[in-house]
């Protein structure tokens, strides 16, 4: 009897403690938006949605805290972005229909520095409002977007024309 483990004994203290830290701070980021009028939807659809005329953004639910958060941050950088005075002047491709093929190189290049810059501002959000996050998880999430955007705006045809 005295052999039995309690099963609070098995977790792993930091396990718990930066799973807590992803969901309080998913909670937060929610809260941050929600004051800008901005919600935020949990969904099965493998791709995170940036809605502007609703002011919707859908996150995959089937991910982990701490890369829901992670993505969460990365749409609130485009919203700040496109909020920024310069934005037209400093990524005309933006403009540019989502879901339309965007033909010439430089457009693509653009988004892809959009997409960057997306990444910067998320970065700068999470310190400004005093959420940890996981900077190596962080890091590697972002190089893999990135280097998708950059391998689609290079066009290398296992990437197709689609916007990614
Ligand atoms: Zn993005």
């Amino acid at each position: 009897m005295y052999n039995v483990k309690l099963s609070c004994e098995k977790k792993n203290p930091r396990k718990v403690r930066s799973k807590n830290q992803n969901y309080f701070g998913f909670k937060k980021v929610k809260k941050y938006l929600s004051k800008m009028g901005w919600n935020v939807i949990l969904s099965t659809f493998p791709e995170n949605v940036l809605d502007f005329d609703d002011k919707i953004i859908k996150i995959n639910n089937r991910c982990r805290h701490s890369t829901k958060l992670i993505c969460l941050l990365h749409e609130i950088g485009h919203i700040l972005l496109a909020r920024k005075k310069y934005y037209n002047y400093l990524y005309p491709a933006g403009c540019i229909e989502y879901n339309k093929s965007i033909r010439r190189k430089c457009d693509r290049i653009n988004i892809l520095q959009e997409e960057s810059a997306a990444w910067d501002i998320a970065l700068l959000l999470a310190k400004s409002l005093k959420i940890k996050i996981d900077l190596d998880k962080f890091s590697k999430i972002r190089s893999s977007s990135l280097l998708s955007y950059a391998r689609w705006a290079d066009k290398n045809p296992k990437y197709g024309n689609s916007y990614l």
